[in-house]
């Protein structure tokens, strides 16, 4: 019988483990984990600071599923070793091996802390990262014993905005402190990042854009920071959501080959016999995900893989997120900014529709009449078809409907006003708005119509 070892039990681990287990109901599953909970969901961690939900709200799949799927976890410990020739892993301080026929690394990644002057000794003392439960705890815990008013959160990404709105939901003043001129500078473009700003701000969060942090002041106790351009920012607690590092020990002291992440083929193998690899510790074609939907792709391909069964390929995983802030409604896919790369003219082509009173903001990139990409602010409608219709050639009708981008044509002369080009929405036109030929507002039909 086939012996599977995994190591890390969160989304990459378990999805392996509930996928092999679907194909093979004999073969041996051990997953072993240095974090001391059963698979949670990372999502909500914020929301356990703001004790909106529990410990147990965030658990995915409780004891009886491991039951009855037969899979067993051994939890709170540490894989320090991986000895692939003798095909076997050490615990942390033990010397008997756990055999393996196959090896699944799911061991996931960390936090990154950006070079700031004495951010690393702060840690604990004022300073924190959130990655896990734990690190949840001990920020609430911080927050109470030191009755902590002011706080920053260095990176103004979609980890820093949604701790941000949960420490403000604490009763926090709370400051985003981002190195980029905008927001979410990964997901969006600066249109859409100035409207997002606007929005953080009226929920009561300052923003402070263009500021990269040289150090942490204090010294018993965090008191601060200071920007490279000399500005300083008092502060109790420093919340640092700066980007992820794929966690790599294990895997280089095995001898894989590793680079941001640790390498793998399109069937997750590693560059060892045996050994393979998902989840946020993995690079594929020079990439590295960071995103759920990446480990619950991946974890179809390894399960097949491990199984000897190479019957379905990795190709990579479209870019997806969504802001997880009740009130706003923001996702990008995809290429968001095909100017930012300059390739506008090769074949790509966008519609955009700015309402910027309302606040929704609409961008679709195609290329050679395939949707490539997608931001979708203060819209909730479009997602589905978004998501359904990436990479695949779209009817332009079906396109502008589904996204509510419209054109409108005048009656008299014909002229069509397309909001995909303008700056302003057909609605938001003023009422004594005038076509050319001196028709008004209400000589226009909508295309494609209203069924
Ligand atoms: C606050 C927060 C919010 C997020 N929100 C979203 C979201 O909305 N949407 C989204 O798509 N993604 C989100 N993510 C990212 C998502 O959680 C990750 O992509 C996902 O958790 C990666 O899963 P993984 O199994 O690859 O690795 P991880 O979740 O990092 O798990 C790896 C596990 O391996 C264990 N491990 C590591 N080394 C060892 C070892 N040597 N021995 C034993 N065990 C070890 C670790 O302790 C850890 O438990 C969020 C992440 C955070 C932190």
């Amino acid at each position: 019988m086939m012996k599977v070892v995994i190591i890390g039990n969160n989304v990459a681990g378990t999805f392996s483990a509930q996928n092999i287990r679907m194909l093979d109901k004999e073969a041996e599953i051990e997953i072993y984990s240095l974090e001391k909970y059963l698979y949670y969901t990372r999502i909500k961690l914020p929301e356990l600071i703001s004790e909106q939900v529990t410990i147990e709200d965030l658990i995915v799949f409780k004891q009886e599923w491991y039951n009855t799927k037969n899979i067993k976890t051994t939890l709170g410990k540490k894989i320090n070793r991986i000895h692939p020739e003798h095909k076997h892993v050490f615990f942390e301080g033990e010397s008997e091996p756990i055999e393996y026929d196959k090896l699944i690394i799911a061991t996931g990644s960390m936090p990154n802390i950006p070079q700031i002057k004495n951010a690393n000794e702060m840690i604990g003392k004022g300073v924190f990262t959130l990655r896990n439960i734990d690190n949840a705890l001990e920020i609430k815990e911080y927050i109470d014993k030191n009755k902590v008013s002011k706080a920053i959160i260095i990176g103004g990404g979609l980890l820093g905005l949604e701790l941000a709105k949960q420490i403000k939901n604490c009763g926090l003043d709370t400051t985003v402190v981002e190195f980029f001129p905008r927001l979410l500078p990964r997901q969006l473009d600066v249109d859409c990042g100035g409207m997002l700003e606007k929005v953080i701000e009226d929920m009561g969060i300052k923003v402070v854009l263009s500021a990269a942090t040289e150090e942490i002041l204090g010294d018993e106790k965090v008191k601060g920071i200071k920007l490279k351009d000399g500005r300083e920012f008092e502060a109790e607690i420093v919340l640092i959501q700066a980007g992820i590092r794929a966690t790599l020990d294990l895997a280089r002291q095995a001898g894989l080959e590793t680079n941001r992440g640790i390498i793998v083929n399109k069937y997750l193998e590693t560059s060892v016999e045996d050994v393979y690899a998902i989840g946020d510790c993995i690079e594929f074609n020079n990439q590295t995900w960071g995103i759920i939907p990446a480990c619950i792709e991946q974890s179809k391909i390894i399960a097949a893989s491990v199984l000897g069964k190479k019957t379905i390929e990795y190709h990579g995983t479209v870019p997806k997120n969504t802001l997880k802030i009740v009130g706003i409604d923001l996702t990008s896919v995809g290429v968001f900014d095909p100017e930012d790369i300059d390739q506008v003219g090769a074949g790509w082509e966008i519609l955009k529709a700015v309402d910027k009173k309302g606040n929704c903001y609409k961008k679709i990139i195609l290329k050679d009449n395939k949707l490539k990409g997608a931001i979708l602010f203060g819209e909730k409608k479009a997602i589905p078809y978004v998501n359904k219709n990436m990479d695949s050639e779209i009817q332009e009708d079906e396109l502008r409907k589904a996204v509510g981008i419209y054109k409108w044509k005048c009656e008299g002369c014909g002229y069509v006003y397309d909001e995909a080009k303008q700056d302003l929405l057909y609605k938001d036109l003023p009422e004594d708005w005038k076509c050319k030929c001196g028709n008004c507002k209400d000589d226009f039909q909508r295309q494609p119509p209203e069924e």
